[in-house]
Order: C-alpha cells, then sequence, then structure tokens
C-alpha cells in the first residue's frame, strides 16, 4: 500500500512551530524580495511566499521592478539590501529578463542574507561538506519530507530528472551528503526509463505534465514529484500520479507535496538567517 508523502500537513506543523519561535523575538526576521517583470507565476510564487511569511510573523517586503529594467539598477539595490541591518534575507525571484544576467544578480547577493543558498559561496560549502548559511529550498524541503517519513538514503540508488541550478544539481549534492547513490538525468540522457527503473528513490524536476508513466518506475520505490505545470488553469505535476501510485511504497501529490515544503524551508532559512545576523 502506498503512503502519501504530505509535504501540506508537514510544512503546517514547522510553520507553527516557527510562528512560536518568531513570537519570542523583540524583533522580526525580516525578507526582501525583488520581483522583476510580469510573469504570473513568479507573482503568484512571490504572493504565496509573502502571505506566508507574514502569517508567522516574517516581515516580507516585495520590490517591484519593470520587465525592462537594466541589471545595475538591480545590482544597487541589492547591494543597498546587503547594508541594511533591518534586512535578515534576500530572494530574488528567478527566471529574470533577458537583459539581465541571474548570475550576475545571485552573485552579489551576500551569502550571508542569501536565502536561497544559491550563491557560489554557499554551493561551494555545501559540495565541500562544510554547512552553508542556507541550503537551496526546494532540496531542503524534499530532504526534510524524506526524514520525516524515516525514508532511508543511505546506499540508495537516487535518480534526479532535472539539472536545474535550483533543484536538480544542489539535490544532488544534498543526497550525495547523505551518503546516497544518485544518478542526474537530463533532456539529452538516453534511454531515461532503463536509468529510472533502477530508482530506488526518483525524483522529477522536468515540468512536462505525466511524463513519468507507470512503466518507468520499480515497483516499491518512492516517488518525489517536483513538476508543477498549469494546463487549462489546472496544476499538474511529472508523474502520472492516478496510473502509477499504487506500485510505489511512498509518493508526494501535486500540488501539496514538494511545493508547501519549499515555502516552509524558505522561512525557517530566514528565521536562521536573522539568528545568526543578530548573534554578531
Ligand atoms: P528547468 O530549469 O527548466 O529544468 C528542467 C530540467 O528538466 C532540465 O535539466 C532539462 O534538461 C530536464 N528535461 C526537460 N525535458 C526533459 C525530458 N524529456 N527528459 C529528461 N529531462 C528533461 O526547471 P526547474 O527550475 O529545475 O524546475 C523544474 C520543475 O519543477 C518545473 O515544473 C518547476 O515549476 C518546478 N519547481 C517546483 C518547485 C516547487 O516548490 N514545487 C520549486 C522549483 C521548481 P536540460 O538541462 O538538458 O535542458
Amino acid at each position: 500500500m502506498t503512503t502519501i508523502l504530505d509535504g501540506k500537513k508537514l510544512s503546517a506543523k514547522i510553520l507553527n512551530k516557527l510562528s512560536e519561535e518568531i513570537r519570542k523575538l523583540d524583533k522580526k526576521p525580516s525578507l526582501a524580495v525583488i520581483l522583476v517583470g510580469d510573469n504570473p507565476a513568479s507573482e503568484l510564487y512571490v504572493n504565496l511566499k509573502k502571505k506566508a511569511a507574514e502569517k508567522i510573523g516574517i516581515t516580507s517586503t516585495v520590490l517591484t521592478y519593470p520587465q525592462n529594467i537594466d541589471e545595475k539598477t538591480v545590482l544597487d539595490k541589492i547591494s543597498e539590501l546587503n547594508n541594511d541591518k533591518n534586512v535578515d534575507a534576500i530572494l530574488v525571484q528567478l527566471p529574470l529578463p533577458q537583459q539581465i544576467n541571474s548570475t550576475n544578480i545571485i552573485q552579489a547577493i551576500s551569502p550571508k542574507k542569501d536565502v536561497d543558498g544559491f550563491t557560489p559561496e554557499n554551493i561551494g560549502k555545501m559540495s565541500i561538506g562544510v554547512e552553508p548559511y542556507a541550503y537551496p529550498c526546494t532540496p531542503k524541503g524534499i530532504l526534510t519530507l524524506l526524514e520525516e517519513y524515516k525514508i532511508n538514503l543511505q546506499g540508495k540508488h537516487v535518480v534526479i530528472i532535472g539539472r536545474s541550478n535550483i533543484v536538480g544539481k544542489p539535490l544532488a549534492q544534498m543526497l550525495l551528503n547523505k551518503d546516497a547513490t544518485v544518478t542526474i538525468c537530463h533532456s539529452a540522457t538516453t534511454n531515461l526509463s532503463d536509468i529510472t527503473k533502477t530508482a530506488d528513490i526518483l525524483i522529477s524536476a522536468v515540468g512536462k505534465p505525466k511524463i513519468i508513466k507507470k512503466d518507468m518506475i520499480k515497483n516499491n520505490s518512492v516517488i518525489v514529484d517536483v513538476g508543477t505545470s498549469k494546463v487549462d488553469g489546472k496544476i499538474f505535476g511529472d508523474v502520472d500520479f492516478e496510473n502509477l501510485s499504487e506500485l510505489t511504497s511512498y509518493i508526494t501529490p501535486v500540488p501539496g507535496g514538494v511545493g508547501p515544503m519549499t515555502i516552509a524551508s524558505l522561512l525557517v532559512n530566514t528565521y536562521e538567517l536573522s539568528k545568526r545576523m543578530r548573534k554578531n
């Protein structure tokens, strides 16, 4: 029988606990979010993050810029936020418009305020097994969810589909640090299903609805679906949930799996960065 990895429930539990901690503080943690352009999905994500932050007592400020803004204006704002004692955490919502180089922007964020854990310093630390200021939110959320359900990673073959800097690559590193054997697949991978069928744990982060079919998985494996695609106003994951969930031991739903865990991790990171900032 399959067990649903309930990210909505776990995220509510984490955020309840966090809100109690925040209530005890004199000065609330503060998150600054930079949103550039008019991408509806980005606007939606930023609103969700802001609402969730405010619900638990984190101050959140959204700085919005038009689609045609130049890179220097954003870099200047990041520099200002880096030096602002009232800002504990900085998030730049991706993707950015073409005229802005995302790498330049991410590199400009102070690693101590890098709530997404994307700066070279934080990614580098993670890669050599040193604690970064923050771990990337989606991978951290996935690991927290697996841990909650006591899913052992040591020696397990984890196949990740997707090699983005925000999900696939940092997730692979974090799983390696937990002694998993990790394979990363991508759009140029040949015989994808031959590889996915060997996965004890399959994590899909592609963004194409229902591309993971029941003949691509091993019986009783664990399936984590990161993908979120909107089709005719409805949200779909990468996984053909209805037709394969009964073959799995554990599976995340979409929505209600990885999404809420990403938001919970973001707010935990904000809180932890603020605590560290105030110690110094
Ligand atoms: P991305 O940068 O577009 O990466 C997608 C990855 O999938 C790429 O590595 C791509 O390969 C690979 N890919 C595309 N088609 C493939 C195929 N047919 N077979 C195998 N691999 C294929 O996306 P992302 O930012 O990592 O996000 C992935 C998905 O997760 C999206 O749906 C996004 O909305 C969702 N997401 C959800 C959350 C959440 O909290 N739930 C958080 C982040 C992202 P190449 O590298 O070769 O192009």
